[in-house]
């Protein structure tokens, strides 16, 4: 029997059509197989950076470095321990402009030479092409003494960034529960926390208050920026910020030292 051209035609549009059939079948395969894949991934990274299973500890410590990196991936994965922003706030990769938000509560705000301090880069600590500006906010209902479940509160409210400005918070609140002495502690990857009460308990010379706070702010401001304590003597990222003795409240470091700035640099290269 003579195929006529109709036939072929439709014999031809049938073959391609099955054949389109057949691959949008196998697209849909891989496709499922990607999400799935995808899923498992992002479960397994998940539980090894958010939780203690010692399995996944060679996880959490090989890749967390690398993930924290990216502002994408830390917010993915809950990234939020302290020095993990390091990046959005030391240099003008990411971001070029930083707003430093300064939560005031009924235990006061910080004083006029800690904003200074902060506006002119936190003692050559953080560089931002585009400028550093502190904006004034509101914290009610702050209790008097604070634990680390208040603190961790605090830190869980991830700020939102735009476009090219980085955000760190400074809360101002009274005292640290566990340790009274204590004059700062950092809440999280972005921000932390001032204890003005410590500080105005620590000395009645509001000299010294200021001094004390700009130690704080230094200090805390160092964690953020990825350093851990350091042994160099005098140095403000020496050791815990913690009320001083007597003697050595006469030699309270307001300015990072040698060490204190290659450290830092260190972190961030
Ligand atoms: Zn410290």
């Amino acid at each position: 029997m003579k195929l006529k051209i109709n036939d072929f035609c439709r014999l031809q549009v049938f073959d391609v059509l099955s054949i389109i059939k057949l691959m949008l079948k196998k697209i849909q395969i891989l496709i499922l197989l990607i999400i799935i894949f995808v899923a498992f991934a992002f479960t397994f990274l998940y539980a090894s950076f958010n939780f203690n299973f010692s399995p996944l500890k060679q996880v959490n410590d090989n890749f967390r470095p690398y993930f924290s990196e990216s502002f994408f991936l830390r917010r993915t994965f809950k990234l939020n321990q302290s020095g993990e922003a390091k990046g959005d706030y030391y240099s003008n990769k990411q971001f070029t402009k930083l707003k430093v938000e300064v939560y005031s509560t009924s235990f006061g705000t910080i004083y006029a030479p800690s904003i200074d301090l902060i506006n002119e880069g936190t003692g050559g600590a953080i560089n931002k092409s585009e400028g550093i500006f502190v904006e004034e906010k509101k914290l009610e209902d702050v209790p008097e003494k604070v634990d680390d479940a208040f603190i961790d509160k605090l830190a869980d409210d991830i700020p939102r960034y735009s476009k090219n400005t980085a955000i760190m918070r400074i809360y101002i609140l009274s005292t640290y529960e566990p340790k009274p002495t204590l004059t700062g502690l950092t809440a999280g990857a972005y921000g932390f926390v001032i204890f003005k009460k410590s500080i105005e308990e620590a000395s009645k010379d509001l000299s010294v208050q200021k001094d004390l706070e700009i130690e704080t702010i230094l200090h805390e401001t160092g964690h953020l920026l990825g350093v851990k304590h350091l042994d160099s003597e005098g140095c403000v990222m020496n050791k815990i910020v913690d009320v001083p003795s007597t003697g050595r409240l006469n030699l309270i470091p307001t300015t990072y030292c040698f060490d204190d700035l290659q450290a830092i640099k260190d972190a961030n290269s």
